[in-house]
């Protein structure tokens, strides 16, 4: 089996081109396997055929598979989100439970269906609520979400550069 550098093809192209350009912690010095059939980190995850996905209990045993930290993993462990979504306004206090629930909620669907998709976590920045994701699909799902149940304004800034996305979504009652 033709087997390709993974790094080539991971969701979160961001991180081979953050790390070229100055000297945060690299995440991404990892096995570059080319005899690999399959990676297996340890979050759960497995690298087969250009994709990252969840591994399932059919999956076919590789003997020579290699354990790796995924690319959401390694933005986690260094804490360099793709996706960062600000929430500001009155309403936000006074139904913080119920936007965290949601949020919680969407980051469990999305995760469901693309390995890499995750919440890093949850900042409180004065009267803001910061939350940080591992991808930017995940990021503007949050945002349509938030406006979906919620209602609000969302605003959607893509790094002109970079892989990356912030949203700022505000509401006052
Ligand atoms: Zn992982």
């Amino acid at each position: 089996m033709h087997c390709r550098d993974y790094r080539l093809s991971v969701h979160a192209p961001g991180l081979i081109k953050i790390n070229s350009g100055n000297k945060k912690p690299s995440p991404n010095e990892s096995v570059k396997s080319k005899e690999c059939s399959a990676i297996y980190p340890q979050c759960g995850t497995v690298y087969q055929a250009g994709n990252w996905t969840w591994k399932r209990p059919e999956s076919t045993v590789i003997d020579d598979a290699k354990t790796v930290t995924c690319p959401a993993c390694q933005r986690i462990d260094v804490n360099m989100p793709a996706g960062t979504v600000t929430l500001s306004g009155s309403f936000l206090l006074k139904h913080r439970n119920e936007i965290i629930n949601l949020i919680e909620n969407t980051e469990k669907q999305e995760k469901a269906e693309h390995a890499l998709e995750r919440i890093i976590n949850f900042t409180d920045s004065a009267a803001d609520l910061i939350v940080t994701t591992t991808g930017i699909h995940l990021a503007n799902r949050l945002g349509h979400a938030l406006e979906a149940a919620f209602k609000g304004d969302s605003d959607y800034q893509y790094a002109d550069d970079e892989y990356g996305l912030s949203v700022d979504w505000t509401r006052d009652e």
